[in-house]
């Protein structure tokens, strides 16, 4: 058995602790970042001219480069094994220096911002592969305060939003929830991670204690975590929409995202208008193959019959890879190019960071892949998902660092798409109506709670902020939260009372303003894509690989308008909802 085991990563192809090479290139490091500070003076003086300027972008390029090489093999080291005190030694001194760089090669961005708008165009033309990272410098140009104002915000952040944020994380670590809802356990407390486990246990009991244990802390603290939020709503539309100037508080984000406001308006609206109606469907479904009267909202995640298979690891990357084959050879031979350079690690193994990555230092190099490998077929799904992201950035490896990392909306595309392969190949293969009923059930337990959840938390966010604006007390936001439950579930859903709480327990609602809309974006953009598949066949496989190919280089709608995709509106995320019906149906 022994030989079959999930192999580990040989992280020495990168860097051995101790070894010349890394000295070296920390050496290499220190000096390209002072022959760098040396062009500050040039900067103060006069405009560079276009051959100054690519050697300045370029050296920028190859500190950034060489920066993130060492700090992912600081954060592979210590992943391998988080309990090695000079692995977290390293990656706090790799943290530290990042910092330092940034703050020393800062002023080329702020330089490049204010340039004025002619001379900085030229220049642009000179370097037309890295149009895209320029033109985002400077797309915040007008939403820049002056130099004094911008220090100021950044040195009460520190006071302000940042500890009110600790606070939050602080408050909500410490949380320990009762366990005496589980008869055989130890009485002892569990933390939240422990306790979710519990969110899809096959005894209803238990599920319905686990969420009442959750909700219990929560709701006592609930008023002064909603005073956090209130002060930290604030603080943003302050700074964002007074001095800041943007249209709106969703507008920030969708800045960063660089989506405009009616593609992400009528992705939230097709979720509204279609959630209840589907995800309803399914519920009701659900709680007849469950045998229950009705579903609580502790029975969403429910699992059906266990499914008993196994897989050995051989086995399971066979099986990814043939999947990724069938659908593109290319992209089946870097599924397993990952495999076989010895950067996956699927080993079983005490000390391990938890959950899966994808960690994709640059352009040139095959990405590192972390998970742990069971056997089961959660773990084939999750192979399948971060070589599909090992795919993607692959693919990708033709641009320029800055731009080989696809955006925040589009990072999912192929990491969903390879499990949506991999789930068509598993129900076509499939021995029974049991095993193809757990399976689409999988599938829509995640598309509900990327898709469908993610967007409430989205509207409830925009309600959250006008109300705030309005001067709204902390039990009038629980009860719009009441308000946006309803909307969500209708009658197929019974709600305990605590859920009104359910949005204190959300870290991203506090700490990454309406980032959750990303999640239903990616995931909606691939149901379609899958459509157009079904549809289509291999007419659309090279449009995908095109799209993926292109990293993030460009914004996210150029992108897939230059794949023939799109546009994308309310027929667009219409044709995702109807994969989604397709699983149950
Ligand atoms: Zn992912």
């Amino acid at each position: 058995m022994s030989d079959l085991s999930p192999p580990e990563w040989d992280l020495s192809l990168l860097y051995t602790p101790e070894s010349r090479e890394l000295k070296n290139d920390l050496h290499i490091l220190n000096q390209k970042r002072e022959a760098f500070v040396s062009f500050r003076e040039l900067l103060d003086q006069r405009a560079p001219t276009p051959e100054e300027f690519g050697n300045l972008v370029r050296q920028l390029e190859s500190i950034s480069l060489l920066t993130g090489r060492l700090s992912a093999f600081a954060c592979l080291w210590f992943s391998e094994n988080t309990s090695d005190q000079k692995a977290s030694s390293f990656l706090s001194s790799m943290d530290q220096l990042s910092a330092e760089i940034n703050n020393d090669i800062l002023f080329f961005e702020l330089w490049w911002k204010k340039l004025n708008p002619e001379a900085a165009g030229s220049l642009r033309k000179t370097l037309p592969e890295y149009d895209y990272f320029l033109t985002n410098i400077r797309a915040y140009v007008e939403h820049t305060l002056t130099e004094p104002e911008e220090k100021i915000i950044n040195l009460k952040d520190v006071t302000g939003r940042e500890a009110l944020l600790s606070l939050y994380d602080t408050l909500t670590n410490r949380y320990q929830f009762d366990s005496s809802f589980i008869p055989e356990g130890d009485g002892r407390p569990l933390n939240r991670e422990q306790l979710s486990v519990y969110f899809r246990s096959h005894k209803p009991e238990l599920r319905a204690g686990a969420y009442r244990s959750l909700y219990r802390i929560y709701s006592q603290d609930g008023p002064i975590l909603g005073q956090i939020y209130q002060a930290l709503v604030r603080d943003f539309s302050l700074e964002n929409l007074r001095l800041r100037r943007y249209p709106s508080p969703i507008g920030v984000r969708h800045k960063y995202n660089d989506l405009p406001q009616e593609t992400v308006a009528s992705l939230l609206r097709v979720c509204q208008a279609k959630s209840q109606a589907i995800f309803g469907r399914y519920f009701h479904k659900k709680a007849q193959v469950l045998g229950l009267p009705g579903l609580r909202r502790c029975d969403l995640y429910a699992p059906l019959a266990e499914d008993k298979r196994q897989w050995t690891f051989e086995e399971g990357l066979d099986l990814v890879v043939s999947c990724f084959k069938d659908f593109d050879p290319q992209m089946g031979r870097l599924a397993l190019n990952v495999a076989q350079s010895r950067h996956l690690d699927a080993q079983i193994r005490a000390n391990k960071r938890s959950g899966a990555f994808c960690y994709s230092l640059d352009p040139q190099s095959v990405p590192w892949v972390m998970m742990t490998y069971n056997g089961r077929r959660n773990d084939l799904f999750t192979l399948a998902h971060e070589l599909g992201h090992a795919v993607h950035s692959q693919l990708a490896g033709a641009n320029n660092y800055f731009q080989f990392q696809a955006c925040l909306p589009l990072a999912e595309t192929a990491s969903t798409f390879g499990e949506m392969i991999l789930a068509a190949h598993l129900k076509r293969k499939a021995r029974t109506e049991d095993e193809k009923l757990g399976l689409s059930f999988m599938m829509l337990d995640d598309a509900y709670a990327t898709v469908g959840r993610q967007a409430f938390f989205a509207l409830f966010e925009i309600k959250a902020h006008e109300l705030i604006e309005a001067g709204a007390t902390v039990d009038e936001l629980s009860e719009a939260y009441w308000a946006n439950l309803k909307a969500q579930f209708g009658q197929a859903l019974e709600i305990p009372e605590d859920f009104r709480w359910e949005w204190v327990s959300i870290p991203h609602i506090f700490h990454t303003p309406f980032y959750v809309y990303a999640y239903s974006f990616g995931q909606l953009l691939v149901y379609s894509l899958w459509r157009i598949f079904e549809k289509e066949g291999s007419a659309l496989t090279g449009r995908l690989l095109k799209l993926l190919a292109r990293g993030g280089s460009a914004p996210p709608l150029a992108l897939a308008a230059e794949a023939g995709l799109g546009p994308l509106d309310d027929e667009f995320w219409s044709n995702g909802f109807e994969v989604i019906e397709s699983f149950l149906f």
